[in-house]
């Protein structure tokens, strides 16, 4: 049996593009006991993915050259030689950028597709959800009455972190790159103030306007220019999450920033970073909690879709020039 893939090509320097990536088509072997063949559904892409694509230690090792990029994918089993797994399961796992591919039974896990999207297990109910609960939670603390400043606030880990710090009671602000994305944020997902970073004339001015009381927990997915306006808007023993740094990923100089810790020391700020495999071992606990407060209403998710195997490099280049509202994924 052939299938498609899509492998990486060459190393890009700054923004990838389309000529980073391969498509070919290869044979499949035949499927062994205790495996399963398996048909791409839903493929997720995430910005961690630019930083696999360099050749450079990372939490994560590099892609390697000519093989195929892997990632999320939410797939269902169209064959099985597995006693944990039968014909039309779904699962998810981190798999090759294939349309059809044979996995051990170990290197997925089953979900349940009867009440939920099966593409959820990519955003709200997979990795980014995750992100967003646990560094909310750990590092974040917050407080009812509280101020949250949340960057990268459509996406997919950033509309679940303003809706949580919601449902604690708080002031929540997000920053976001279009006035469509401001609209939907304050209309369908109840943030009280949210700033267009690329209309803003002021950013420091603007979070001060929206933050009125300063800012108790910046949960920073950006970076850069946005990270220092809200920072000089820090309040005293505020907390702040260092989940991303998505404005940085495809710069080719280190660029030179304000020296914050002056202001991190006087107002004693709690600055941290996190990789969310680090709460590996309370997995379920966070699924059991997002997957709650989406049956009961109190957290919506959004997701933008592309259609088609060949429109995988595009949707993950989108992330970059902020074409997703929502979680990005890519349907067969
Ligand atoms: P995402 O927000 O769904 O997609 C990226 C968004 O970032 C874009 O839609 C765009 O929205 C914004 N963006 C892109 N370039 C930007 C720039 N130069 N300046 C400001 N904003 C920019 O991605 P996500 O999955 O939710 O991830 C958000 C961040 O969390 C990323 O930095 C990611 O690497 C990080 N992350 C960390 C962990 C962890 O374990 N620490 C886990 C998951 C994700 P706009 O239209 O608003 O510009």
């Amino acid at each position: 049996m052939k299938t498609k893939q899509i492998v990486l090509t060459s190393r890009p320097v700054g923004l990838p593009t389309l000529h980073n990536f391969r498509f070919e088509e290869v044979d499949l072997p035949e499927i062994n006991k205790g495996e399963i063949l398996l048909k791409g559904m839903f493929y997720s892409v995430d910005p961690y993915m630019r930083g696999r694509m360099n050749d450079a230690k990372s939490y994560a090792a590099p892609f390697p050259l000519d093989q195929p990029i892997m990632g999320a994918v939410v797939a269902l089993v169209s064959e099985s030689k597995s006693d944990m797994f039968k014909t039309g399961d779904v699962v998810v796992g981190s798999l090759p950028w294939r349309e059809t591919f044979i996995t051990s039974e170990k290197g997925v896990r089953k979900v349940d597709v009867s009440t939920i999207r099966p593409s959820y297990y990519l955003g709200v109910l997979g990795m980014p959800g995750l992100t967003a609960y646990f560094g909310l939670m750990r590092i974040g603390k917050p407080k009812e009455g509280e101020t949250v400043v949340v960057s990268g606030a459509a996406g997919a880990v950033g509309v679940v972190v303003g809706q949580i710090a919601k449902i604690y009671g708080c002031h929540v602000v997000g920053i976001v790159g279009t006035d469509e994305k401001v609209k939907t944020l304050k209309e369908e997902f109840s943030f009280d103030e949210v700033i267009n970073y690329k209309t803003a004339k002021d950013m420091r001015k603007a979070i001060a306007d929206a933050c009125p009381k300063g800012v108790d927990v910046y949960f920073d997915n950006v970076g850069g220019e946005i990270s220092d306006a809200v920072i000089s808007n820090i309040n005293f023993h505020a907390r702040v999450v260092l989940c991303g740094q998505i404005s940085l990923y495809n710069a080719t100089e280190v660029p030179m920033g304000p020296r914050i810790q002056p202001m991190l020391l006087t107002r004693s700020v709690l600055m941290q970073g996190f990789i969310v495999s680090n709460y590996q071992d309370l997995f379920l606990e966070g699924t059991q909690q997002l997957t709650e407060w989406v049956t009961q209403g109190k957290l919506k998710y959004t997701e933008t879709v592309e259609h088609g195997f060949n429109k995988l490099p595009n949707a993950l280049l989108g992330l970059f020039t902020g074409e997703n509202t929502g979680k990005m994924v890519v349907e067969i």
